[in-house]
This record gives C-alpha cells, sequence and structure tokens, in this order.
C-alpha cells in the first residue's frame, strides 16, 4: 500500500490545523459520489478553502484503485465523522456505483491503511469504527443497515471486514510514503511554457516562461489529470506536465 501526501491548505473549511488531543477510533465512510476517484474528492475539500461551500474532509481517501491519498496529517483533526473528529481519524472510500459497495482493491488498500493506523497508534482492530456508530447515519452504506440490507447483513459485512484486518495485525503491510512536499523546484524543459492566471488550460494566459531555467513552486492544484504549479513570484500557475518541467 503507498499513501500519497497532498495535504490540503491550512484553511476553516477542511483543514484547521487543530492537532487532536486524543486518538482512539479509526472512523470509515464512504464518499457517497459513485465513480468519483480519490483526486477528484481531495481537490473537493482543497477547494472548499476558496469555496467556502461547507465543513467537510477526511484524514485519508481511499480511491477505486486502492490509492491512498493523505489530506490531513493523521494527528491533525479533520471534519468527518461529527463528534467524534475529536477522537478519530476519519478514512473516506470511493465506490464505483450506488450500492456503496467497495471494489477489491479499495477494501484491501482500506484494511492494510488500517493495520498501519492500529499499529501506529496501540489500538486494536475493535476500535476500527463506521460513520453509522456515532451518528446513525448510512454511511459507509454497503455495511450500514438500511430499509434494503437488515442490520445481521450489514453488520456481518462490518465484522467480517474487522475480522479480516485483525488477522492482518500480527503481519503488517508493506507501507511506502511519498510526500507531496511544498514548495520545490523545477527546471522548465519546454522553450516556451505559457504561465497562467490560474491553474488549468482554461484559464487567461498571462506570460510564459522562454528559454528554460529554474523556478520555484509553493502550491499545487490538479485539473483533471494535470498537476498545475503556483509560481512562487506570484506570475501564475504552470503546467507540471512531464513533458514540459522535470521536478529537481
Ligand atoms: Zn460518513
Amino acid at each position: 500500500m503507498e499513501i500519497t501526501k497532498m495535504w490540503l491548505t491550512v484553511n476553516p473549511y477542511s483543514r484547521p490545523g487543530t492537532i487532536r488531543k486524543k486518538t482512539e477510533k479509526i472512523a470509515v465512510h464512504y464518499v457517497g459520489n459513485p465513480g468519483t476517484t480519490a483526486l477528484n474528492n481531495r481537490n473537493y475539500f482543497n477547494n472548499l478553502a476558496k469555496t467556502h461551500a461547507r465543513y467537510v474532509s477526511s484524514n485519508y481517501i481511499v480511491g477505486l484503485d486502492g490509492e491512498v491519498i493523505e489530506c490531513v496529517p493523521p494527528e491533525e483533526i479533520a471534519y468527518c465523522t461529527n463528534q467524534a473528529n475529536e477522537y478519530s481519524i476519519s478514512i473516506e472510500c470511493c465506490h464505483p456505483d450506488a450500492t456503496g459497495k467497495f471494489t477489491d482493491a479499495t477494501e484491501t488498500a482500506l484494511a492494510e491503511l488500517c493495520v498501519y493506523l492500529l499499529k501506529r497508534y496501540g489500538l486494536t482492530a475493535d476500535d476500527i469504527i463506521r460513520h453509522y456508530d456515532v451518528t446513525g447515519k448510512q454511511c459507509p452504506l454497503y455495511w450500514a443497515p438500511t430499509k434494503y440490507q437488515p442490520a445481521e447483513i450489514a453488520n456481518g459485512r462490518f465484522a467480517a471486514f474487522k475480522n479480516r484486518v485483525r488477522d492482518m495485525l500480527g503481519n503488517a503491510p508493506d507501507v511506502a510514503e511519498n510526500v507531496e512536499e511544498l514548495p520545490f523546484c523545477v527546471k522548465i524543459l519546454d522553450p516556451e511554457l505559457n504561465i497562467r492566471k490560474a491553474p488549468g488550460t482554461s484559464s487567461e494566459i498571462v506570460g510564459a516562461i522562454r528559454g528554460g531555467g529554474i523556478y520555484t513552486i509553493v502550491d499545487t492544484e490538479m485539473v483533471g489529470a494535470v498537476t498545475w504549479g503556483k509560481l512562487k513570484s506570484g506570475a501564475g500557475w504552470i503546467s507540471l506536465c512531464e513533458k514540459y518541467v522535470r521536478r529537481i
């Protein structure tokens, strides 16, 4: 399992920057938005710093292919599990359809992430909780009793997951951590690279970098599949596509 750290900008709406006083539980959620990727959801949380639409985020998001993004460091509070935010780490999971059932890849990565965090915080498999256990919300949907799935079935699915984690706790999975650290430097490979007012090719061109050079990037943002970088000078944003720039 690989954890990619793409921390949200500290802001009141999704990353208050508050260190949690105690960490006693790991709370599992489903994103409730079928087919969206981990990155889509991470970027949604990050954009709340600008849109101010609502207060929501999670420490981790597990994607459809088992990719894991760390949005908020595990020791900090995220806005996901209501009153349990004060004592739990939250994990959102993507799902392909409206049933909320996780893919095998998602569930495997979730189990590995739980093992990693339980060990790190000295907890046991019984310390994994559902959003449902805190507020009664049908989250994660596939593991929560509803009109369509009786309690014994939903609770049985959750119990089976915890048993799986319990079995894995003896053998810790390999965990690789990639850090998206800011700022970082890039070497410009493109002879004439556009600078745009905002991230994305639909934003206005406000200049260009001609003849290459080394530049410092102070912020990043994903637009579709492309990462954009904000120039330290304040001139604007450039594409960090590997065709145009190389990280150094
Ligand atoms: Zn939830």
